[in-house]
């Protein structure tokens, strides 16, 4: 069998690292051709040599004087983008964080490629230009997620739009779920990063603790799915065992469940629509411990409504609520602002005129606009 010819984009991130490791344990099944890195060039140079990586890619194109290499490295996103187009492979690993990830997405699927997405973000801002694109060009569009890969594989054989009552998104809810309210403004980035069951990137490890991720992956799975925000529930399982579920019509519920490990989502989007034997482990029932559900409180995290909210009414809004939310974390990182600042700072963002139905071009505008506004306003 002619092996699966990978882009990995994002390839030294956390997504990027679990990648890898499902690609060496199956090097008969999958092969790397094009990895991207945006600082972490040590270790990008590294990976090519011990998987054979014939092309990398350094998006921070700063770097180009730094590095003395003889591999073929692609510097800048301009030259990736132009790299992808006339690249031979079969599927896109998109594992870049944030809203840098948007336009790589849009580039596979212009080239007619299927996408293993993890940039969750791509469609939050532009769900509707994404789906459309992707189902033009015959497209799979993969989720990465572990939630929306839950769902996809809940959903084999069934028919969405005559057979789903609603998805329930499970979450761990972050390190926060037991403190009071009364105490969030005593609220750490060390206490922040403390994530109960998820090994994470930091951005994303600090919006579970929000539950902004969550937030996020509402409108991601709005968009995938083609289903209303009524039919998306979201519910607090701290164990992290069940990823999500369906509830079919007939009042049937479909769910998936194994240990809380990246590499097992990212196997599935690889190999879909084939499953191929895990090397890791198998999770073992009768160990497990009890298995909780309970309502989000959405005062202790007022970013989940406000995604919903977003998501709802469309437009340009989910973009600035990301955009805002990226700004805010950035800050909170550097602490330069308060943990519950950051809802504060989202919420006041999205005081604005919305655009309906916007073109990519404004979609990256409002993106840059906004984050500048918010960095700078905090700039001394
Ligand atoms: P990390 O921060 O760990 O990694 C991000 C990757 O993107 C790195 O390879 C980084 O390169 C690269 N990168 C950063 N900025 C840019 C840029 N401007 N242009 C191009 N590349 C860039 O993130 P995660 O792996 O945690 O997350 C990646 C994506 O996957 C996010 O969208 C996240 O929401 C999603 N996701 C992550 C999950 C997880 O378990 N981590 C679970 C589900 C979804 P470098 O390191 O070289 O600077
Ligand atoms: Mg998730």
């Amino acid at each position: 069998m002619q092996k699966k010819r990978i882009v990995l984009l994002g390839a030294t991130g956390s997504i990027g690292k679990s990648t890898i490791e499902v690609v060496k344990k199956h090097s008969d099944k999958f092969q790397i051709v094009l990895a991207s890195a945006h600082n972490n060039y040590k270790n990008l140079l590294k990976l090519a040599d011990e998987l054979k990586i014939s092309k990398l890619a350094i998006t921070n194109k700063k770097l180009a004087q730094k590095i003395s290499s003889d591999r073929k490295i692609f510097y800048g996103e301009k030259n990736l983008l132009k790299a992808l187009k006339n690249l031979d492979y079969d599927i896109l690993l998109n594992a870049v964080s944030g809203s840098a990830g948007l336009k790589y997405t849009v580039a596979g699927l212009q080239s007619k490629h299927d996408i293993a997405l993890a940039n969750k973000e791509s469609l939050v801002m532009a769900g509707k230009i994404i789906m459309k694109l992707a189902s033009k060009n015959s497209c799979k569009l993969i989720p990465v997620d572990s939630e929306h890969s839950a769902i996809m594989q809940c959903l084999i054989g069934n028919s969405i739009s005559s057979q789903v009552r609603k998805i329930v998104l499970t979450a761990s809810g972050g390190p926060f779920q037991n403190w009071d309210l009364a105490n969030f403004d005593k609220i750490t980035l060390a206490d922040t990063l403390k994530h109960p069951t998820w090994k994470m990137g930091s951005k994303i490890t600090i919006d579970s603790a929000t539950m902004a991720n969550k937030g996020l992956e509402v409108i991601e799975a709005h968009h995938l799915f083609d289903l209303k925000f009524e039919q998306i529930e979201v519910v607090i399982h701290q164990q992290s065992i069940i990823h999500s579920m369906v509830e079919f019509i007939d009042g049937s519920i479909l769910s998936q469940m194994s240990y809380p490990d990246m590499k097992i989502p990212i196997q599935f989007a690889l190999s879909y629509p084939d499953r191929i034997a895990t090397t890791g482990k198998f999770t073992d029932i009768s160990k497990l411990p009890n298995l909780t559900f309970r309502k989000v409180n959405y005062k202790k995290f007022p970013l989940l409504k406000l995604a919903y909210q977003v998501g709802k009414t469309g437009g340009i809004m989910p973009t600035i609520f990301n955009s805002a939310n990226e700004a805010a974390v950035s800050l909170f990182m550097k602490k330069r602002i308060k943990f519950t600042d950051i809802g504060k700072i989202v919420e006041k963002s999205l005081a604005r005129e919305n655009v309906t139905n916007p073109d990519l071009e404004t979609i990256f505008a409002v993106d840059q606009k906004v984050k500048k506004e918010i960095l700078s306003a905090y700039s001394n």
